[in-house]
């Protein structure tokens, strides 16, 4: 008997992922990095335009960043880097080759854990992370007469570019969007990269093969290019794999090559065989001295880390009570995290108060506040409510100014203009009405409109009073308060 084939293979994957850094200017010329609105070829100059002579210049914002991201991943990073030319001749880089690391690269050794979807979490190795310089831009055109041209806009070359390699740990395309997106949030939270997959500052190309199960080595891989989506990664990796173990079982074998994702068609094609490290010819970078890292810089810049997600949920979890869904949540982004934190405010970490204020602020967060934001299609930091305000809010349904319900509209009034929350109360006359000589007129009112529930309840049905406690709410447009309600209207169908 034959293992069904689904068990017969390991499926092998490597992950490399490019990300492009947030620096002002670029990796080894004074250009602005920030040419995503320019016209072509207007952020250049003789160095990256790559003129014969001139001499480049280490960015050091960029070093500092591709270490902070090391130091993230677990990384050590070594006393002595250096960088190097990769030739590289093709038309996107008009130097004819790249800089980048090869032997010596800024960070090695780290690892990031992810948490798998059907529970438990694994650690996929990370082998390097080093800097390099983007390429140009090639635009593919077509003539009046149907012939295809390519015009080069050099903006981008020469940006700085930073490299995270994975070891061969990841075993699927739903792992694989796993590490990606956790390797995402980490570059935001650090804030050293958009990271954005369809802007293409953040690209990914996975390293695909398979293996007999209990082989001692790896078959030979296939990249894959032109993923530029996590979705997009999932289904391209899955594809391949399906390719891969066709052609195997088959008795064929997998050509080593690179393969590029076609969207629309749903598969991948072939792109070019794949280049040894040889045909590279890298050779150290005689422009630029090797770099020596002094630990105390390094310490420096570790100390300077911010809370990583998964510190931060994990705090979110212990200091506020919160369940692992809202403390995932409320840390997806850096932005949020701190908003939640802000509307919490300072308290002291005795009390049930802390507790209940973080619950009621998580409420608000996840619930109504992300529904408008969804609705606007805005995140939080682009919303008028301060966190103080809806701080605010909180309190003031606490002293029971505002009753729940009212709360809400209280909210949306907030959210459109983004006034504090005790002057959208006052405005609207919102505040909560707890006076029984006021709430007597609306219950009798409600008892005299509504004489069927006002039977049923008389003869026994006691659910049927809900009904009448909501026609009350409504009257007061959510001002009285629902328990005094509830009262009054016993005592009146009492009698
Ligand atoms: P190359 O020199 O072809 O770029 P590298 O050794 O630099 O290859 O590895 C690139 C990526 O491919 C790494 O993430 C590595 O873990 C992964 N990788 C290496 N060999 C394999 C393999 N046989 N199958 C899947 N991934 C692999
Ligand atoms: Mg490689
Ligand atoms: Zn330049």
């Amino acid at each position: 008997m034959t293992a069904p084939t689904a068990t017969k293979y390991e499926v092998v994957i490597g992950i490399e992922v490019h990300a492009q850094l947030d620096t002002k200017s670029k990796m080894f010329c004074s250009c602005s990095a920030d040419y995503h609105n320019a016209p072509p070829n207007t952020h250049v100059c003789p160095v990256c335009l790559g003129m014969p002579g001139v001499l480049p210049v280490i960015n050091r914002q960029a070093v500092e960043y591709t270490i902070m991201t090391g130091l993230a991943l677990n990384c050590t990073v070594p006393d002595r880097a250096k960088f190097d030319r990769k030739n590289y001749p093709y038309p996107d880089l008009v130097k004819g080759y790249q800089i980048s690391q090869y032997d010596l690269p800024l960070c090695k050794g780290g690892w990031l854990e992810i948490e798998l979807e059907e529970g438990g979490t694994k650690r996929i190795g990370v082998t390097r992370v080093h800097l390099e310089e983007d390429t140009a831009r090639n635009m593919h055109r077509t003539n009046g007469a149907g012939e295809a041209y390519t015009l080069i806009d050099v903006n981008r070359s020469g940006t700085a570019l930073m490299e995270m390699v994975t070891e061969p740990d990841v075993r699927s395309g739903q792992e694989a969007r796993l590490y990606l997106t956790k390797l995402q949030q980490i570059l935001r939270y650090l804030g050293v990269s958009r990271a954005n997959m369809e802007e293409g500052n953040m690209r990914c190309e996975p390293n695909i093969s398979l293996r007999l199960v209990g082989a001692p080595e790896f078959g030979s891989k296939v990249e894959l290019k032109n993923l530029n989506s996590f979705r997009a990664v999932e289904l391209g990796i899955e594809y391949e794999i399906q390719r891969q173990r066709a052609l195997l079982d088959a008795g064929e074998r997998v050509v080593q090559e690179t393969r590029g994702w076609r969207d629309e068609e749903g598969k991948t094609v072939s792109q070019r065989s794949k280049e040894l490290a040889e045909d590279y010819r890298y050779f150290p970078e005689p422009d630029l001295p090797p770099l020596r890292i002094d630990r105390a810089y390094v310490d420096g810049l570790r100390a300077r880390l911010p809370e990583l997600p998964d510190a931060k949920r994990a705090r979110f979890r212990e200091q506020y009570g919160l369940s692992e869904y809202e403390a995932n949540l409320l840390a997806q982004t850096r932005a949020r995290a701190d908003y939640f934190e802000a509307v919490v405010g300072a308290l002291a970490n005795d009390g049930d108060l802390l507790l209940r204020r973080a619950k009621a602020a998580s409420n608000w967060i996840l619930g109504e506040y992300a529904r408008l934001l969804n609705l606007a299609g805005i995140e939080i930091t682009g919303s008028k409510v301060m966190p103080e305000h809806l701080h605010e809010l909180l309190v003031l349904i606490d002293e029971g100014t505002v009753s729940t319900t009212g709360a809400k509209s209280v909210f949306e009034a907030m959210f459109e203009s983004g006034k504090p929350a005790r002057q959208v109360v006052e405005e609207q006359g919102l505040t909560q009405i707890s006076a029984a000589g006021e709430i007597q007129s609306v219950v009798m009112q409600v008892i005299e409109n509504n004489p069927k529930p006002v039977e049923d309840y008389r003869a026994g049905k006691d659910e049927a009073i809900k009904f009448l406690v909501g026609q009350v709410m409504r009257e007061t447009r959510g001002r009285a308060k629902p328990d005094l309600v509830l009262e009054l209207l016993r005592q009146q169908l009492a009698s």
